[in-house]
């Protein structure tokens, strides 16, 4: 969590005694001032101010969809390899998924910190409900969500002040109010970052293709969205770029658990 005192900020987060000041002095304005000054950098200059700002204690949530390809090369051309990456492995992605993961290691040699499921709750889950509960409920499609990847990703950003995301405002409905900098009040108060919020589909491309990045070839084959297997399927070109995500649910639901926003 963010100091929200002068006193937090002083001593660290854990706040102790030394309190030199006559009570606290209230942070939460002059942090929520840098933060909208934050929201407004280009992006490379917002992904400098968060290595500035947090590092160590910040890293970039990959799933090796087009986005995160780009953001990897973009941090690389600021960090060389000296940032973190870490990705949830569900146990149900597509080849592709791995096959991008791969090449990106290759190109950039970066370690990517993979988070798996806990064994047991998957072992309870598909005992009690099967292996395609999913396509059962919309609620044992959040419970499956809910173990393989909101609870790991839990675990990953534990011990973190900002996390990163390839999140766009173009690309749902659920999503077209993210900010670049935002409060994350789902995971702790840390900050998250959306440094592609205002990024379109053809910025993405146009910068995969002039950078020859690696991406998820999946997105060759009319997937613009890339999930788990099971869950994601090709679009037509008329459809929104997530339409292939839980396709057989309201446009309004189509959200994973990761992506969460609290009052
Ligand atoms: Fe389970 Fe599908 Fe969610 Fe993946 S996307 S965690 S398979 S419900």
């Amino acid at each position: 969590m963010l100091p929200t005192t002068d006193v937090e900020a002083e001593s660290g987060f854990d706040g102790d005694n030394r309190r030199r000041i006559q009570g606290p002095i209230n942070m939460k304005e002059r942090l929520s001032n840098e933060l909208a000054s934050a929201n407004a950098f280009s992006t490379p200059d917002l992904l400098a101010w968060a290595f500035d700002r947090f590092y160590p204690r910040l890293a970039l949530a990959c799933s090796f969809q087009a986005e995160g390809s780009v953001l990897i090369d973009l941090i690389h051309r600021l960090r060389g390899g000296d940032f973190r990456v870490f990705t949830l492995d569900t146990g149900r992605l597509n080849q592709e998924s791995y096959d991008c993961m791969e090449a990106i290691r290759a190109r950039y040699g970066i370690e990517i910190e993979v988070f798996f499921p806990d064994a047991t709750r998957v072992e309870d889950m598909v005992r009690q409900h099967g292996m395609n509960l999913f396509y059962d409920s919309i609620e044992q499609r959040k419970l499956c969500c809910g173990v393989r990847k909101v609870e790991p990703l839990k675990r990953a950003l534990s011990g973190l002040d900002c996390w990163m995301t390839g999140l766009r405002r173009e690309q749902a409905v659920t999503r077209n109010h993210a900010q670049k900098v935002e409060i994350d009040h789902e995971h702790g108060d840390i900050v998250k970052l959306n440094p592609l919020a205002d990024w379109t589909g053809r910025q993405i491309w146009d910068y995969i293709r002039q950078n020859k990045v690696p991406y998820n070839r999946l997105h060759d084959r009319g997937y613009p969205s890339i999930g788990c297997a099971p869950c994601t399927r090709a679009v037509q070109a008329v459809e929104d770029s997530r339409a292939g995500r839980w396709w057989w649910e309201n446009p309004e639901t189509r959200e994973c658990g990761l992506h969460v926003k609290s009052a």
